[in-house]
């Protein structure tokens, strides 16, 4: 389960051919619609597919998860919480 996690810095121009953008991806490798901003205490609907890597663990993962543009700046390294049980997809392009 996947709580705390910081923004990845300098992803903007990464992309998945293959699922179009980032957003289309996490829909397809966790089967969800995107619904609000897994960013926690956040309500806007998500629009964006956001690349996070974990916080307070010891081992660093990173994965794409649904955001709001607002929750998706282009810098920022702020650890913050995501809303509990969402789902996250590898932050892989798939091939
Ligand atoms: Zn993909
Ligand atoms: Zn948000």
């Amino acid at each position: 389960m996947v709580r705390w996690v910081k923004h990845k810095a300098g992803t903007g121009e990464r992309k998945c051919t293959r699922c179009t953008s980032w957003i289309k991806h996490w829909e397809n490798h966790t089967n969800e619609n995107r619904g609000q901003c897994s960013v926690y205490g956040c309500t806007n609907p998500a629009r964006e597919g956001a690349h996070v890597i974990t916080s307070r663990t010891s081992s660093k993962r990173e994965y794409i998860v649904p955001t709001c543009g607002s929750c998706n700046p282009r810098s920022s390294t702020e650890a913050f919480r995501l809303v509990k049980g969402t789902p996250v997809a590898p932050a892989r392009k798939c091939n």
